[in-house]
Parts: C-alpha cells; sequence; structure tokens
C-alpha cells in the first residue's frame, strides 16, 4: 500500500488532514475550513453562498 499524498483541493496546497466540503465535495485543509460555520463547509463555499442556511 502506499500512502496517497494529501492535497488541498481548495487552496491546492499539501495538507495533513482533509474534510470533505458538504457543499462542493471538495476535500479540504483546516486552513479552508469556513470560520463562520461549525459545519463543513469551504470557505469558498462559504464565500459565495453568503450565509448558510441557519439552524
Ligand atoms: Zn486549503
Ligand atoms: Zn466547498
Amino acid at each position: 500500500m502506499t500512502q496517497k499524498k494529501e492535497t488541498c483541493e481548495v487552496c491546492k496546497k499539501p495538507a495533513t488532514s482533509l474534510t470533505k466540503c458538504k457543499s462542493c465535495g471538495r476535500n479540504y485543509c483546516a486552513k479552508c475550513q469556513s470560520p463562520s460555520t461549525s459545519q463543513h463547509f469551504c470557505k469558498e463555499c462559504v464565500a459565495m453562498e453568503g450565509v448558510i442556511s441557519k439552524q
């Protein structure tokens, strides 16, 4: 088994751990996690949508 190197699909930089965005489905790093939500959305999706649905 070879370990695949993880690359953030948002900022295109190597990352140690990735999270899958619930909106666009891309894998993003901790730096690309939206600071305005605790849910799994990348900062780009939050920027596009404005505010993700309030609960
Ligand atoms: Zn990133
Ligand atoms: Zn996204």
